[in-house]
């Protein structure tokens, strides 16, 4: 199988790459012509997967599908972003066939899903590497940024951090854990609806990728604020508690990665809407802590902290 007749069979023929909206252009000219409302800005992210640092080897074209997608829409997110469109790097070290129906099944599934189309890409031969550019809008100025949280104002983060790294954790050891866990380190949920429902609410807004505690910490950095966590107050996932006792449990809660929740500061006035929005969208949203003058983050009650993953320096 060729480049091009890998590019047509797998992507430019593909449901993905139909019927997007503001898709003057799609897949097969040198490049994708794209239109925005003109009330609209523009958001643009990109993220590179590679096997063996990003995901283990051992993980299904299926999974490393949706994966490769759904890191990219949790940027769109956490800046409260609709998705529209994506562009797709591959390098691949053959064309095997069954392995791209299984990858083009998991990215098609989210894509879908999530309302975005595939306009453009590029297909190389190498080390597999996956890259994927989103693009999403949100209404001129309403966009989520770090930098906007402000001393007096509530901390919150959705979901259950920490359960992703424990799906890690057993994977790379081949224990067994429990299903939750594994599914929220294979297959994420970006949350689009939580992003895009926190417009007007939160002040500042970051998706939890290397730990709640490293994320949490540019929101305080680009913010010029403390964050003060309350290890009470930590949303610990019941199967998290059962598998590791409660400090372990904490811990992974804190400095485990992967999870791709939003963590967000709000004024407490805006905390019943945001209750409102969690139980609209079925999904946990906790206050952890308040935003404080000062830098840099906290937890009380939690002993030592460290610090998420980082690919240079000390991490
Ligand atoms: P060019 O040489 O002009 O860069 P390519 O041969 O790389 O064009 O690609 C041909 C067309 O197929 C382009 O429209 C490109 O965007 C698209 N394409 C290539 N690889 C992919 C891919 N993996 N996914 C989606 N579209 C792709
Ligand atoms: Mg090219």
């Amino acid at each position: 199988m060729g480049e091009f007749e890998l590019i047509r069979r797998f992507f430019a023929g593909a449901d993905i790459a139909r019927d997007g909206e503001g898709v003057v252009l799609g897949i097969g000219d040198d490049a994708a012509i794209l239109r925005l409302p003109a009330d609209e800005d523009l958001l643009v992210s990109v993220d590179t997967l590679v096997a063996g640092v990003h995901f283990p080897h051992a993980m299904s074209a299926r999974d490393i599908g949706h994966r490769a997608l759904a890191v990219n829409l949790s940027d769109l997110a956490a800046m409260g972003a609709r998705p529209l469109w994506f562009t797709l790097a591959l390098t691949l070290p053959s064309a095997d066939a069954d392995w791209l129906a299984g990858f083009c099944a998991g990215l098609a599934a989210l894509a879908r899903e999530s309302g975005i189309a595939l306009v453009g890409g590029d297909t190389t031969r190498g080390p597999l590497s996956i890259t994927v550019q989103v693009h999403g809008a949100a209404p001129r100025g309403a966009a989520l940024r770090r930098d906007g949280a402000r001393a007096g104002e509530d901390l919150w983060v959705s979901g259950w951090p920490g359960l992703a790294a424990l799906g890690l954790r057993a994977m790379q050891q081949g224990s067994a854990a429990p299903a939750e866990a594994l599914a929220a380190f294979l297959a994420p949920r970006p949350r689009l609806a939580l992003g895009t429902g926190l417009r007007g609410l939160a002040s500042a807004a970051i998706d939890v990728s290397d730990g709640l505690l490293a994320d949490a910490g540019h929101i305080a950095e680009r913010s010029g604020v403390h964050l003060a966590l309350e290890a009470a107050a930590l949303p610990l996932a019941p199967a998290l508690g059962a598998a590791l006792g409660e400090a372990e449990a904490r811990a992974l809660c804190l400095g485990g990665g992967d999870d791709y929740e939003l963590c967000f500061t709000a004024p407490p006035a805006h905390a019943e809407s945001i209750r409102r929005l969690a139980r609209r969208l079925a999904l946990a949203c906790t206050r952890i802590g308040r935003v404080e003058a000062g830098s840099g983050v906290s937890c009380a009650g939690a002993g030592m902290l460290r610090a998420g993953y980082q690919h240079f320096g000390e991490g």
